[in-house]
C-alpha cells in the first residue's frame, strides 16, 4: 500500500492563521537530567495541517472528542483547481467534472497546490470556496471537505510585500466566513492546510485525518495521511 504524508512539520516557527496563539514545543524533561525526554507542547487548535469541529463557528456545535472516530477516516475525491488564481473563488463549475465520482459519505478534497507558498506571505492569497459551492458539496452528501491552503474561505490578511498587484479582500464583517457557516453547520467537517496533495496520482483513494481525542474543543492538528493502491 502506497502510503502519502499530507502533514506540515509542527515547530516554533510555524505560519498560523493571522491571530492564532503561537505555538512552542519545549524541552519538559531531558536525558541530561533526568530519566528520560519529554517535551512540553503549547499548540492553538488550528495549528499546520488540522481538523475543524462544528463547535469552530458554532456555539452549540459538536466537539472535537464526541465526534466518532469513523468520521475521520473515509474515500476521498481529490478535485484539482491549482488553475485557480489569488484569491480566486472556487466554484460550483470546478467540482462538475468529477460529479460521477463523487458518493454520499465521501470526502472532497480540492488541490489549490498553495501549499509550496507556506511560510510566506503569498499563502495568504489563496483561492477560496464559495457558498454555491459549498452548498452544491452539502446537497451531495460529502461529510469532509479539504483543502491544502491556510483557509477554505479567505484569509483576512492584508499582504503589501508583493510585487505584483493582487485582488483585494471582501470586508471581513460584511463577507464573513460563509463556507464555514454552511460546512459546520451542517456537521460537515472541514481540514485546512495539507501539503503534499502533488504526490497523488490518483482520483480516489482512502485519507486519514484523525485528530487528538481533546476533551471539549473545536479542532486538532492532526497527521494527514492517503493510502493508495
Ligand atoms: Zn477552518
Amino acid at each position: 500500500m502506497e502510503v502519502i504524508d499530507l502533514s506540515h512539520t509542527i515547530h516554533d516557527k510555524i505560519q498560523i492563521y493571522p491571530g492564532d496563539p503561537l505555538p512552542s514545543i519545549k524541552r519538559g524533561l531531558t536525558h541530561e537530567k533526568d530519566y528520560c525526554h519529554v517535551d512540553v507542547l503549547t499548540l492553538g487548535s488550528h495549528t499546520g495541517t488540522h481538523i475543524d469541529a462544528p463547535f469552530h463557528f458554532l456555539e452549540g456545535g459538536k466537539k472535537i472528542d464526541e465526534i466518532p472516530v469513523r468520521k475521520f477516516v473515509g474515500n476521498g475525491v481529490l478535485v484539482d483547481v491549482s488553475g485557480k488564481s489569488d484569491r480566486e473563488l472556487i466554484e460550483p463549475d470546478d467540482v462538475e467534472p468529477y460529479r460521477t465520482k463523487i458518493n454520499t459519505g465521501d470526502f472532497v478534497i480540492f488541490k489549490t497546490g498553495r501549499d509550496k507558498f507556506f511560510g510566506t506571505s503569498k499563502y495568504y492569497l489563496h483561492p477560496y470556496m464559495s457558498a454555491e459551492c459549498a452548498r452544491l458539496l452539502l446537497n451531495m452528501g460529502v461529510i469532509l471537505v479539504g483543502i491544502d491552503a491556510m483557509n477554505i474561505d479567505p484569509t483576512y490578511q492584508k499582504v503589501t510585500d508583493l510585487e505584483a498587484p493582487v485582488k483585494d479582500l471582501p470586508d471581513e464583517n460584511e463577507y464573513g466566513y460563509p463556507v464555514h457557516d454552511i460546512l459546520l453547520g451542517n456537521d460537515i467537517l472541514i481540514v485546512e492546510n495539507l501539503s503534499n496533495l502533488d504526490e497523488i496520482s490518483q482520483i480516489k483513494g482512502i485519507y486519514s485525518f484523525l485528530p487528538l481525542k481533546l476533551k471539549g474543543s473545536d479542532g486538532s492538528p492532526i497527521r494527514a495521511v492517503f493510502m493508495g493502491t
